[in-house]
């Protein structure tokens, strides 16, 4: 396994399609690793492939409830909306507002290549949002009500 370095906005490749997994192959696998491993390094709560400079269809998250890698992900239902603060490591430092939806259910491939179903609520849902954003080149600034200015420390 390996820490892979990640992408921060301004670069393209975070604004690009990523492509559809189409076998889950040794490569694919040892993404997967990575990935986690660089999310764990950097304490975040999720992932996707395009941050680490890969446009390919994977995400990892972990809110804390357990780790979830998904390959090919895709929301089949999303219900209510909570306005909540929301980072990305992609862009170290900064926290903004952002809508997203209280429920959603995500279809997937786990990395053995069985399809999965999640439903997440609250952290769970927002992660899932954002980190399929992400394999769509959405970043959450483009959402966001506006960032969230650090308040000073007494
Ligand atoms: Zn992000």
């Amino acid at each position: 396994m390996a820490i892979r370095k990640i992408v921060t906005m301004g670069d393209d490749i975070l604004r690009k399609q990523s492509r559809e997994v189409k076998e889950i192959n040794e490569r694919i696998l040892v993404l997967l690793d990575d990935m986690v491993e660089t999310l764990r390094e950097n304490n975040g709560a999720g992932l996707a492939a395009p941050q680490v400079g890969v446009l390919k269809q994977v995400v990892v998250i972990d809110v804390g409830e357990g780790l979830i890698e998904l390959i090919n992900p895709v929301i089949t239902h999303s219900e209510g909306a909570v306005v909540e603060a929301e980072g990305c490591l992609s862009i170290p430092g900064k926290w903004a507002n952002v809508e997203r939806p209280e429920r959603v259910t995500v279809e997937a491939l786990g990395r053995d290549g069985k399809k999965l179903t999640i439903t997440g609520e609250g952290m769970l849902a927002r992660a899932l949002c954002h980190e399929i954003d992400h394999l769509h080149g959405v970043l959450y600034v483009d959402k966001m009500l506006g960032f969230i200015e650090e308040e000073d420390e007494e």
